[in-house]
């Protein structure tokens, strides 16, 4: 250390605090990076790597960026995975007595960012820290950007539990307590699936004293009771280390984190990663793209916070009939009157972002720009609310009671930014004329210099007599006064001589001094005194947040309201009755998506009944394709649109509230867990076998399809079994299956119903008619659906003759399947997939005597073997 420069002793001492960081130095107008650091940086940034001496023998390796241009680099460090350590100056260089103070100000990781730039509009930006200790977790999910905490209790020790909780919010960045290391399962999950970074932190930060007083602080709260968290003390060491990691990252700011929402596991629907992802919620399956997923057809939303809400609403169906029809009486209400929803989507269409524009007002970074636009968006809300006053749906009217406003707010922002402010502070020219009459002196000063000078110029000529007296300017003297020779007699006392030319004196005189410093320092004095005015302005709206932040969220609850009663309109949806009665009875349901995305022929509805005793599981049969997928994820997804408040696409449906929706669908290949098609089928089958409650609501498509045919339908029959059960499981089910022997099971089980999806034959063709009816299906159409496919006729042609063979010899369709399963495989069906002609040539070939055989002897073979494979 001695030897270094004390720059490079200062440099040192931080990074020392900071070795996880990539440290960004503040160096004048630029960032710079040093030794490892910049190494890295040039790397992954694509910088120059040059070097700076900083006392010792060899340079030491440097890369720099310009300050102004920061957020671009700081994306891409973060995007890659690393933490970026802001430190600035803290002290005016001017002034700095010897290195200037230098300080962290501020630590940037994947779940504390709040450059717009580094998030996407449209989602929440989640940070996780999780509790564990054996028995359960705390779990806390927090956006900065928003403020918002939401806490998880689980009261389980259940690794399934957690990983529903994580897909849930999938988050971008976790810390965790020491004890949560043993669970590597889930450290690798979060790596490899959530892509997100995980950090340990320190036992202490959890400890329960520590953490109780921190929340207290920061809540201004007398006791844990008071916000509800005495009953959660696992929750409470993570919120406690929450804040605390907050506070040595964030520096500024925290206390913008003040909605704290507690969920309880009997709160929401469960829903896997599996079923998220095989509905395709969010995104589509193959493409993972929003065009194609449920969120695309319901999203209509006109706000950024109307749409991370409908995220929320889609990520947490709710189970409480009483509040889900709290929100149906809402958009029944927009959905009535179509005039009101469509003028309040017109003023929705003027807010902005203010939810994070407020976080990054309390942070200290939002862009003048930003609080214009927090000002024409508090100018919609009265339009807004007279639009609400008269609503009757108690939620409604909650909103409307919920949303400020802020009159004061709009009016200060209004009295002191300018109409189209520049987007920094920097030049100055952001508080409008008019606020400040110290400022509004100092700019007619620099924008009148020349008639002061001129002013006094002739006041001074009058005072003297002298007529040709006249005030000039050079970088020596400043402004001066110039008499000429012939006058000097009528000088005055008080003015003072500075310079004496051939034919003229220069002099100045007080008035004049001050009148030039005023004049030299008054952009100077203007741009600070208008950081003076800003940083008032910005505490005093950052001491709205509370009023802002409730404002914003019943805007983004109306926005998602408006979106349903639109999508309703637009699709022909209807309000679905939601109830405690178990049944799942829907009339002319439709899927959706796939009705938005059929182009040519209609969609077919179809009509769903399950419900405990005779209804409780449907066997779906039907030829590929015919549409069976279709129809049971329509069910799983009008399930879940009623439980989360919106219109369904049917002509009617009543949905007894389910407490989960599971799916096993298709194959979802794990290979990179070392996982075989077959055994991942298993697995989330005996998830959903152990996580499923009798009020649940399962969707299970072709299971047992990846083993051997018996191996499979023994399999299928068992899982059937295991559901019909009562005392087992008793789940409201859909079975989509093409082993026909499973439609046997409907005689045996009351409470199994058989459907198929109908297809018309006519000769080798088929007609999908995607109509479910009552019955099982009797064939299953798989060469009709390859010919479709483009299949070779050969291949088509063959595969008829070996089905009819196998038809013959063992009459699948009338066996029983566990008879079945004893009956061994026809012996002859190796035999007649042999081509003959293959044979003979084969016999020919082995015949020849390649040491006997004259060349006009082999090309005369070789003609005959050419023409029998003609
Ligand atoms: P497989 O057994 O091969 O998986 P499947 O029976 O599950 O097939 P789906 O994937 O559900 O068939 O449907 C195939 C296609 O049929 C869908 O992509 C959709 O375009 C169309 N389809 C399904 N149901 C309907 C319907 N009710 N009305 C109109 N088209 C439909």
């Amino acid at each position: 250390m001695a030897e270094l420069s004390p720059m490079m002793q200062q440099y040192f001492r931080i990074k020392d605090s900071h070795k996880d960081h990539i440290v960004f130095f503040r160096l004048g107008d630029f960032y710079e990076m040093f030794y490892e650091d910049a190494l890295i940086a040039s790397k992954e940034l694509e910088l120059v790597l040059t070097g700076r001496d900083c006392g010792q023998e060899t340079r030491a390796p440097m890369c720099g960026i310009p300050f102004k241009s920061c957020e671009t680099y700081i994306a891409k460090l973060i995007q890659k995975g690393y933490k970026v350590a802001i430190c600035e100056q803290v002290e005016d260089p001017a002034f700095a007595k010897g290195v200037v103070s230098r300080e962290v100000v501020r630590v940037i990781t994947p779940g504390t960012v709040l450059e717009s730039n580094l998030l996407e509009e449209d989602s929440n930006n989640f940070l996780c820290c999780i509790f564990y200790q054996p028995g359960g977790y705390g779990l806390i999910f927090a956006d900065i950007s928003t403020g918002e905490m939401n806490l998880i209790e689980l009261t389980q020790d259940d690794d399934s539990l957690l990983l529903n909780e994580l897909s849930r919010y999938a988050p971008r960045e976790v810390i965790f307590n020491p004890a949560f290391l043993e669970k590597k399962s889930i450290a690798k999950f979060l790596r490899e699936k959530m892509l997100c970074t995980a950090d340990l932190l320190e036992e202490e930060k959890y400890d329960i004293d520590a953490a109780s007083a921190r929340i207290l602080a920061h809540f201004e709260a007398e006791s844990l009771e008071g916000l509800g968290l005495a009953a959660y003390l696992k929750c409470t060491r993570a919120l406690g280390a929450l804040l605390e990691y907050l506070a040595d990252t964030q520096k500024l700011g925290v206390e913008r984190m003040i909605t704290l929402r507690f969920h309880n596991e009997a709160q929401y629907m469960n829903l896997d990663q599996n079923a998220r992802t095989h509905l395709e919620l969010l995104s589509t399956m193959r493409s993972k793209d929003k065009r194609g997923s449920l969120l695309w057809v319901l999203d209509k939303t006109k706000t950024p916070m109307g749409k991370r809400q409908i995220k929320n609403f889609l990520r947490q169906p709710l189970v409480n009939p009483a509040a889900i029809n709290k929100r149906l009486n809402a958009v029944e209400e927009l959905v009535g009157n179509q005039l009101r929803c469509s003028e309040i989507i017109d003023l929705l269409g003027g807010i902005f972002d203010i939810e994070r524009m407020i976080t990054r007002i309390v942070y200290g970074n939002a862009t003048p720009r930003e609080y214009k636009a927090l000002e024409q968006t508090i100018r919609q809300f009265p339009g807004i609310k007279g639009h609400l006053a008269d609503c009757r749906s108690a939620y409604l009217k909650e909103i409307d009671s919920q949303i400020d406003l802020l009159e004061d707010v709009a009016q200060l922002l209004e009295a002191s930014i300018q109409e189209e402010p520049p987007t920094t502070l920097k030049d100055g020219g952001v508080i409008r004329k008019g606020y400040s009459d110290q400022l509004d002196q100092l700019r007619d000063l620099m924008d009148h210099a020349l008639d002061y000078i001129t002013r006094m110029e002739n006041e001074q000529r009058e005072a003297t007599g002298i007529r040709n007296l006249k005030i000039s300017y050079n970088k020596v003297f400043g402004y001066y006064i110039e008499v000429t020779r012939s006058n000097l007699s009528q000088v005055p006392e008080h003015y003072i001589r500075k310079q004496t030319l051939a034919n003229c004196e220069r002099y100045i005189i007080q008035e004049l001094k001050e009148l030039e410093e005023k004049i030299l320092s008054a952009t100077d004095q203007a741009i600070s005194l208008e950081t003076q005015l800003f940083e008032q302005v910005r505490t005093s709206v950052a001491k709205q947040l509370h009023r802002i932040q409730q404002s914003a969220s019943a805007i983004s609850r109306l926005d998602v309201f408006c979106s349903f009663a639109q999508t309703a309109l637009m699709n022909q949806y209807v309000r679905p009755d939601v109830d405690l009665s178990q049944r799942i009875a829907i009339t002319d349901g439709r899927h959706p998506v796939v009705e938005q995305l059929l182009t040519g022929a209609p969609f077919v509805p179809n009509d769903t009944l399950l419900e405990p005793g005779e209804n409780q599981i449907a066997i779906i049969t039907g030829p590929n394709m015919a549409g069976k997928s279709t129809y049971m994820r329509q069910t799983a997804l009008i399930v879940l649109m009623a439980q989360i408040g919106s219109f369904v696409p049917a002509a009617s449906a009543q949905i007894g509230v389910v407490d989960g929706i599971y799916t096993r669908v298709g194959a979802s290949d794990d290979l990179s867990a070392g996982q075989s098609t077959f055994m991942v089928e298993m697995v989330e089958v005996a998830k959903i076998l152990k996580d499923a409650t009798a009020n649940s609501l399962l969707i299970l498509d072709e299971i047992g399809r990846g083993t051997s045919t018996y191996d499979g339908m023994s399999i299928a029959q068992g899982v059937l079994e295991f559901i019909a059960d009562k005392r087992r499981l008793g789940a409201k089910t859909l079975f989509a299956t093409h082993y026909h022997e499973l439609t046997q099971m409907e005689e045996r089980l009351p409470c199994v119903k058989n459907y198929n999806i109908c297809v018309k034959k006519r000769g080798d063709d088929i007609t999908f008619l995607r109509k479910i009816v009552r019955g099982g299906a009797d064939e299953s159409y798989g060469i009709e659906v390859s010919k479709l496919a483009g299949i070779p006729d050969w291949i088509i042609k063959r595969a008829k003759e070996i089905l009819k063979q196998l038809e013959s010899d063992k009459p699948m369709q009338e066996s029983r399947p566990v008879k079945a399963a004893t009956e061994s495989m026809p012996d002859e069906m190796q035999i007649q997939f042999e081509n003959p002609k293959l044979v003979q040539l084969e016999a020919q070939l082995k015949d020849i005597d390649l040491n006997t055989l004259t060349p006009l002897e082999a090309l005369n073979i070789l003609y005959g073997l050419k023409e029998l494979v003609k």
